[in-house]
């Protein structure tokens, strides 16, 4: 209700009435009624109306209009039609045009008019009337009714225009979109992609003037790891999974597989079962199907040969077999064969002998499990045949022949070399001392091109290949030991140039190496000083003993010793910056994290040979790293009075040992348990010391409170600007169970992932949790974040096993905090991705800051 503001001319035409209709509710009208009156020409000009970026708009018009003939007087002026025009404009300013400028409509006749009868009985003959105008190419425009002498009342005006309305069709988006100015014209419309969604043929939909959608083409279609549900993308549930947008719908993990995410595009097999990487994520992972079926050959006194069958299902190509044996009770002494074929003859075995086989098999999907143990006995020496005994003799005299002309050619090979003055005490020689070979613990047999074989010793299993480290103390002379394993070098291809460090025997100087037929080049030599004593000369040798065995890049190579003229010398390659804590703290805060990376990786990767070795270094330390000038860090530092007489780190403990008590495991310090794992721990703290910088690990706390404090759970907190997944690694190698520790093999493709993916090196330890001067709690679980064992299990989405917990007295998070992984199994967690989950789970509670630790 109330003044629409349209303007009437003249002003004596239409009207503004308000009225009540037949139900008696007000209603608005405009009227005019001048039929008694000759030459009628009234205006009513509404305001200006948007046309909302529309180009074809409809009018509606409801009205009523007099009947002429129902009036009184026979009147030949009264109309029963008015006119409608329109005119554009793209604002309020075409309000003054003269009537002439509209552009007519229409003529709107009524369908029905009404009389003097209907007034009376109150009945509305309301006429409605629609009109379209298009295109319209401005913003707005008036509308105008004209009468011309009719009766009428308008008693609505609806403007309007028509749009298809936003909708969502094949996982497509379409928008309110406004209906063309023709009639007849379909507007193409293209749609955009629900969340989630992704293209699978660009989705266009058609509006039509009538403003109806027709006409989709192309549709979106939900992303792995998505399904579509009430024209949205739903995400996979955890044991769910979509591997490709085509796939219909979420399906469950294959048999044997499994996924705690949500979103899954593929399952993980569980542990010991396998899937290629050709197969397709639907399919089941399986485990390769063990041999079952081994058959003895022939045997003889030294020999057995066996056969089986290809397992029934293998799951896929079954690359090679690997036949593990043994001399019964002797297990801890096994010989690997591995084998293309599915026959083998295990030779050099003792006469009336049984021996324990196991074999299996490998696919691309990893090794099957071990059959089970199959017993068999070599011919005793009295059972053999004529024909037989020829055999080993033919064997053994060809064997003494070998190694005869092993030692000849050893000799003439070793005396040509000394003659230049660079002799190789050289590996032929092991031929000359068999029972090296035995130590070595490795030795390639006469076989065939496809097998492959290998022994190990006292669980030492190697690669093919790599050697077993041999301490230099089970030589009764020492000084074949430094042969053994060293070359000898003339003091006269050595110019020692300038003093570099002091080492606990002597200097350490840089200089130059010429070798016969070589370039010289740069070398760090070690100076035994004067007025030694044999003890010290052994030692100082020992370490070239050690050194000689090792050949990798991330261990300092040893070029030789001088031995035969003094100053005795180990000469090795020259490291051009030295020591890496020194050169760190030179270079504070100098290196992008990728790179200190890199520099990580080297020593692990180092570490991980001499673990490999069976080496256990008892020293690792940035002080006992040095690094070239192309950054590349080697390990060195091999004293053979292997506990640290040289180290200035290492103090006495309680049981007499001297022993770098910051770098070193709680158990070797406790009771002298060094091990690998041990040197993982120390490798821990020299990632500690590399990512800061050479900061002095535990600062200036005394070696008692480290040992104390590291006992109580306590460990290093992350260095400033130190990724996260850095600072876990840390722990990681921090961890009190030294089995729990991570292998030096799987901290280096820890770091080659890094190195490979550097954005998951962009999180950072978060600084408000990283306080210098306080040591992080690697203890218990505390009350911790969570109220309830219930609350902790829902958030890391394991709720299920709440009533376990419960019934099994883990009620309190106290409790909780001492589960192992053995409890988990006995709980009946049994899928390898739930133990992981809750054991990270707990492992990353346990670290957690402790308030009020005193300062360092
Ligand atoms: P060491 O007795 O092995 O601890 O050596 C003492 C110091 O001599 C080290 O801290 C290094 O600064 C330096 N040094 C030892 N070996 C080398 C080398 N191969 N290249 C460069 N510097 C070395």
């Amino acid at each position: 209700m109330g003044d629409l503001g349209w303007i009437a001319y003249p002003k004596n035409g239409w009207e503004e009435i308000g009225e009540v209709d037949e139900n008696y509710a007000p209603i608005h009208t405009y009227q005019v009624c001048k039929v008694m009156e000759q030459n009628q020409n009234n205006w009513l000009l509404t305001s200006w109306i948007s046309n909302e970026g529309a180009s074809r708009i409809f009018i509606e018009l409801k009205f009523t209009l007099r009947d002429c003939n129902s009036l009184p007087g026979g009147l030949g002026t009264c109309k029963e039609t008015f006119n409608m025009y329109y005119f554009e404009s793209d604002d309020e300013d075409g309000r003054n045009i003269r009537e002439n400028q509209y552009i007519k409509i229409d003529t709107i006749a009524a369908d029905e008019s009404f009389t003097e009868l209907d007034l009376g009985d109150r009945v509305m003959k309301l006429n409605t009337e629609v009109r379209d105008v298009g295109p319209l190419t401005k913003k707005g425009f008036y509308l105008a009714f004209q009468d011309v002498g009719a009766c009428i009342a308008l008693v609505s005006v609806r403007v309007y225009y028509k749009k298809c309305p936003s909708v969502i069709r094949n996982l497509a988006r379409f928008p309110d979109t406004i209906t063309g100015a023709d009639s007849s014209q379909l507007l193409e419309v293209s749609g955009v992609c629900v969340n989630h969604s992704v293209t699978d043929e660009a989705p266009k939909m058609h509006c039509s003037a009538e403003g109806e959608w027709l006409v989709p083409i192309g549709k979106c279609l939900c992303k792995a790891g998505y399904e579509e549900k009430n024209n949205t993308c739903q995400v996979c549930r955890p044991g769910f999974f979509k591997a490709s947008p085509h796939s219909p719908s979420c399906s469950k993990c294959p048999p044997h597989s499994y996924t705690l995410d949500e979103a899954s595009t593929s399952c993980l097999c569980e542990e010991h079962y396998f899937r290629r990487e050709s197969d397709p994520p639907t399919m089941a992972c399986t485990t390769p199907s063990p041999v079952s079926s081994v058959k003895k050959g022939k045997i003889t006194k030294n020999s057995i040969s066996l056969s089986w069958q290809e397992p029934d299902r293998p799951n896929g190509i079954i690359l090679e077999y690997e036949i593990k044996y043994f001399e019964k009770d002797q297990e801890t002494s096994y010989t690997i064969i591995k084998s293309k074929e599915t026959t083998i003859t295990a030779d050099g075995l003792k006469p009336g002998s049984a021996y324990v086989f196991q074999i299996r098999a490998r696919t691309a999907a990893g090794y099957g499990g071990f059959s089970r143990r199959f017993e068999f006995e070599t011919s005793p020496v009295l059972a053999a045949s004529s024909d037989q005994s020829q055999i080993p003799i033919i064997v053994v005299s060809v064997t003494v022949g070998v190694i005869l002309l092993a030692v000849v050619i050893g000799f003439l090979l070793s005396g040509s070399c000394c003659d230049h003055g660079c002799g190789w005490a050289s590996s032929l020689r092991a031929v000359a001392y068999p029972s090296l070979i035995w130590r070595c613990g490795y030795s390639k047999a006469k076989q065939d091109p496809e097998e492959e074989k290998m022994h190990f010793h006292n669980g030492h299993i190697k690669l093919p290949g790599v050697r077993t480290y041999i301490d230099p103390h089970t030589y009764e002379d020492p000084n074949q030991a430094v042969h053994e394993f060293a070359k000898e070098i003339e003091a006269s291809c050595i110019t020692i140039e300038r003093v570099i460090g002091a080492g606990e025997f002597g200097e350490v100087c840089s200089g130059r190496l010429k070798l016969q037929g070589k370039r010289e080049f740069p070398v760090a030599i070690k100076t035994l000083k004067v007025g030694y004593t044999e003890k010290q000369r052994r030692d100082f040798l020992g370490e070239a003993s050690i050194m000689g065995q090792f050949d990798h890049p991330n261990i300092i190579h040893l070029e030789g010793v001088v031995t035969k003229s003094k100053p005795v010398m180990i000469v090795t390659e020259y490291m051009e910056n030295g020591s890496l804590d020194t050169f760190l703290k030179k270079n504070d805060g100098q290196f992008t994290v990728i790179q200190l990376v890199g520099m990580l990786r080297g020593i692990a990767s180092g570490m991980k040979y001499l673990s490999d070795m069976g080496y256990v270094h008892r020293d690792l330390a940035a002080r006992n790293i040095l690094i070239n000038s192309n950054l590349v860090c080697k390990v060195s530092d091999f004293g053979l009075s292997r506990v640290l007489e040289d180290d200035p780190e290492a103090a006495y403990t309680t049981r007499g040992g001297k022993i770098p008590i910051r770098w070193t495991a709680p158990e070797a310090i406790a009771f002298r348990k060094f091990t690998s794992a041990s040197d993982v721990w120390s490798y821990g703290i020299v990632m500690w010391e590399v990512m800061s910088y050479g900061e002095r690990p535990y600062w200036e706390m005394t070696n008692q409170d480290v040992i104390k404090a590291v006992e109580e759970g306590y460990r290093l907190p992350s260095p400033m600007d130190c990724p996260a997944a850095l600072y876990q690694l840390m722990l990681d190698c921090w961890q009190k169970d030294r089995n729990s520790r991570p292998k030096f093999d799987e901290i280096v493709s820890m770091l080659d992932k890094l190195i490979r993916n550097p954005s998951s090196l962009k999180t950072l330890v978060n600084a408000s949790s990283r306080v210098s001067n306080l040591l992080v709690e690697h203890s218990p679980v505390g009350s911790g974040a969570y109220r309830s064992v219930g609350e902790w299990l829902e958030a890391i989405k394991m709720g299920r096993y709440t009533e376990i917990f419960m019934e099994n007295g883990y009620s309190s998070m106290d409790s909780v905090a001492q589960v192992t992984l053995e409890d988990l199994r006995r709980l009946g967690v049994t899928l390898v991705g739930h133990q992981k989950k809750i054991m990270n789970s707990l492992q990353e509670m346990k670290v957690q800051l402790v308030n009020g630790m005193v300062p360092l």
